[in-house]
């Protein structure tokens, strides 16, 4: 495999810079067989002096580890020839918005109030700032889905009750912030470029050795992490989105599956199309709280926690 600079053919071929966020000005590295992009990142910045960017494919292995390169090496077959090379871009949203957010975590938001009332304030706050989690004005909660790269693809905006349940509307959809920022210009959700990627999938290159935990929902994974810090717990948003495409992010990695108890035979179905991982296991349920079971991992934590704070009580009366 080997790649160079794409030569400049027009403006087309100079795409926005992952780092400094100017259009036009990052050449990214093309296979010199198939003429094909590595990847969105891989690439260097026209803006040497004030920017600097630069990721050669070998940095882009180095991240995902030995393993990973060698099944590249092995994937690198005919297929990839014929796959079309322009692909439409991703849209991001500006991590700013993100950050206006955040800056409104001190204000009222019901979820953390229900979790701080079970954990630490401390370590919520490191979960919070870790995940990039944010508020609306309105006290729902948002969850951005930020990339490798970290760039926001989109954010679940969520409303929450005193008691931590999920506020549904009308039609139990999903309120999505690009769908929202789309409204605000007059335009179509769907006129977004949408590339959903994991929840807390921005983490994994501070942890590149660590055991990947997977679960669906994003206040899931904050709740196992204020539980298990030790692990990196990541969400994929829905019991659909174990997917190859969904989890890209993953190629090389363990991974520790853990469904809801509804979702097991389905995952583990679709954890076969997983074989870019390294290696994948799935945590089971007992028989009788299996499929028709709303349960997750984080309702068995919250009712262990619950009994651990009457025993204490009896204990101490
Ligand atoms: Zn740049």
């Amino acid at each position: 495999m080997n790649y160079m600079l794409e030569s400049y053919k027009g403006r087309s071929s100079r795409y926005t810079c992952p780092k400094c966020g100017q259009p036009h000005c990052f050449t990214r590295y093309i296979d010199t067989w198939t003429g094909q992009y590595l990847a969105d990142d891989v690439g260097i910045c026209d803006h040497k002096n004030s920017c600097g960017y630069h990721k050669p494919p070998r940095e882009y292995f180095k991240e995902r580890g030995s393993g990973y390169y060698s099944e590249y090496r092995q994937s690198y077959s005919l297929n990839r020839f014929t796959e079309s090379s322009k692909e439409r871009e991703t849209d991001f949203i500006p991590m700013r918005i993100i950050e206006d957010f955040e800056k409104l975590n001190k204000k009222k938001n019901t979820l953390k109030e229900f979790l701080s009332g079970v954990f630490p304030l401390l370590g919520l706050q490191q979960v919070f700032s870790d995940y990039h989690i944010g508020t609306t004005k309105n006290g729902e909660t948002v969850f951005p889905q930020i990339d490798m790269q970290g760039r926001c693809r989109t954010a679940k905006i969520m409303a929450y009750d005193e008691s931590g349940h999920r506020i549904k509307g009308k039609m139990d959809r999903i309120d999505w912030l690009h769908a929202r920022i789309m409204k605000k210009k007059g335009l179509k959700p769907s006129d977004w470029n949408l590339k959903q990627c994991l929840f807390g999938e921005h983490l994994l290159s501070s942890r590149p050795d660590d055991k990947v935990c997977l679960v669906e929902s994003e206040k899931t994974a904050i709740i196992c992490k204020l539980r298990c810090p030790e692990y990196l717990w990541l969400a994929c948003g829905g019991k659909q989105n174990l997917k190859p495409e969904m989890c890209q992010a993953l190629a090389g990695r363990n991974v520790l599956l853990c469904p809801d108890a509804d979702a097991v035979a389905n995952w583990e179905e679709q954890s076969k199309l997983l074989s870019f991982c390294r290696k994948t296991e799935m945590v089971r349920w007992y028989k009788h709280e299996a499929e028709d079971s709303k349960r997750d991992i984080a309702d068995i934590i919250l009712e262990r926690l619950q009994k651990e704070a009457q025993d204490k009580v009896q204990e101490t009366a």
